[in-house]
């Protein structure tokens, strides 16, 4: 079996695979060739948060991660174990998470690894397809190609606009599998003017583990109009933005009106000044990135501004007037398949039923949900490599609303999506309280995952870590 990209989808899947005793062929392109995002050659970087969401009972997030422990997720073990604090959220070291994922993988003797870019798909050999969104340029035009096979195969790059590949006859431009994603800034935690911030979580709700930077009405259009006045990274000619509404850059937002920021990555509600007993105007969210605490990310402050703009601007805000960068919001390409179009509920190609895709590049979004579907890639390969049906997830449970998502949603507009109680399916009779709602989704989701995870994964598995 070959398995492409080691990333949150591909080490998880590898991992899936060895336990159900399948020799693996892991392919990894870093450090050979890198991604524009990508800073080492460990697998399953994290390239921006270091956030794995919420681990509040009850919540959508929640829900999926408590599916991946019950299936024995090696990611989200190690996700556990280099923990680091974060209110109700479960955050990583991104470094130790990182390297603990590649030391595991690299020492089970069932995974070979090989450091190449994987051009190519063979033929006739079962083959997971986990390059994420930073797909090498080589690899997407084979997928174009693959995808190509399928009378109304379409590759997309914003779900606006498509390119029918079968139509034009020609694998499609590569633009046309292209998307832009955004990056938020890093600060050195020694930098931060910690006179002029105070800790709190929103509402009070977990430990006050967030750093807020609060902001008067002044402060806060100063901010604004500098922010306005400040110049982007110059698109090249090719390069169209669009963004997801859920990452959109903080200019792009503040373009929408003055007061936008306010009601979105700004927003001051819950966030309590113990000094002032007030909340702020406005305030800017710093979590925590790593053990050591050393560094703090600007939540939900990914940008397109060039890098000495970027800082002028952001040093505005208060306590980071003297904030020494340790990396600069950016935005980058997003690649993803027409999953609706393509795929099957068990992530196999709808032409070439060897071919399977996990992560981002089947059309989830976010890190837990293309470990996810890493998870169930590799199980169901597993599945196929022993000559047996792959069954696919119920649709009550997170794992089967994530694949009802990707491979029922309109073809047409097609988006990836994060997990969220609105792709689960509504319970039988009307619960008006939203709470006790969550709660019983949760309940009837973990009960249908059980009955299916005995006949998904009847064997016993080898525990090889
Ligand atoms: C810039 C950016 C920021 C993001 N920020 C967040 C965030 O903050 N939170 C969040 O939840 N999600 C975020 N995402 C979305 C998504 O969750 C991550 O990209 C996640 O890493 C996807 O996991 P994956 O396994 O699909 O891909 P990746 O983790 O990217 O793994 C793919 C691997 O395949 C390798 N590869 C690519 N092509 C080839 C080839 N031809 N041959 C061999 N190897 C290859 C790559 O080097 C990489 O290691 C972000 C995405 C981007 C691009």
């Amino acid at each position: 079996m070959h398995i492409i990209g080691a990333g949150l989808a591909g080490s998880e899947a590898a991992w899936q695979c060895a336990r159900r005793g399948i020799p693996v062929e892991l392919f990894e392109m870093r450090p050979v060739r890198t991604t524009p995002a990508h800073q080492t050659a460990d697998f399953a970087e994290l390239v921006c948060s270091n956030s794995l969401k919420s681990d509040s009972e009850n919540t959508a997030p929640w829900l999926l991660k408590e599916e991946m422990q019950r299936a024995g997720s090696l990611l989200l073990e190690i996700a556990r174990e280099t923990a680091v604090p974060a209110g109700h959220a479960l955050a990583v070291d991104r470094t130790a998470f990182s390297r603990k994922v590649t030391e595991i993988i690299s020492r089970e003797p069932l995974i070979h690894i090989r450091r190449e870019e994987a051009a190519e798909i063979e033929a006739g050999k079962i083959t997971i397809i986990a390059t994420g969104p930073l797909t090498s340029d080589a690899l997407s035009q084979e997928i174009a190609r693959l995808s190509s096979d399928e009378n109304s195969a379409r590759v997309l790059d914003d779900g606006n606009s498509s390119a029918d590949v079968s139509r034009a006859g020609a694998p499609a431009p590569l633009h046309n599998l292209y998307f832009y994603d955004s990056i938020s800034p890093i600060v050195e935690a020694d930098s931060i003017d910690m006179n002029k911030v105070y800790l709190a979580a929103r509402y009070d709700k977990g430990s006050a583990d967030y750093i807020n930077c609060p902001m008067s009405k002044d402060e806060y259009d100063t901010f604004y109009d500098a922010l306005l006045a400040a110049q982007s990274v110059e698109e090249k000619d090719w390069e169209e933005l669009n963004y997801f509404e859920s990452c959109l850059p903080i200019e792009e937002i503040a373009r929408r009106g003055r007061d936008t920021l306010r009601f979105g990555p700004m927003k001051p509600v819950g966030l309590k000044d113990p000094r002032t007993g007030r909340i702020p105007y406005a305030a800017v969210q710093l979590r925590q990135e790593n053990l050591r605490a050393d560094s703090y990310n600007l939540v939900g402050f990914q940008n397109h501004l060039k890098f000495g703009e970027q800082a002028a601007v952001l040093r505005l805000v208060p306590g980071l007037e003297n904030a020494r960068f340790l990396r600069y919001g950016q935005i980058h390409r997003n690649t993803y398949i027409n999953a609706p179009t393509l795929l099957t509920p068990t992530l196999q190609m709808k032409s070439d039923p060897n071919v399977l895709f996990a992560g981002q590049i089947c059309g989830v979004e976010g890190y837990v949900e293309s470990i996810a579907t890493g998870l169930m890639a590799g199980v169901n390969a597993a599945a196929l490599a022993t000559n047996s049906e792959p069954v696919p997830p119920p649709r009550p449970t997170a794992f089967g609303s994530l694949i009802h998502y990707i491979t029922q949603a309109g073809p047409r507009n097609f988006q990836p999506a994060n997990i969220t109680f609105d792709l689960l399916p509504a319970l039988a009779t009307r619960v008006r309280d939203r709470k006790e709602r969550h709660r019983q989704q949760c309940q009837a989701a973990l009960n249908a995952f059980q009955g299916w995870w005995t006949q998904a994964s009847p064997s016993a598995l080898l525990n090889a870590r």
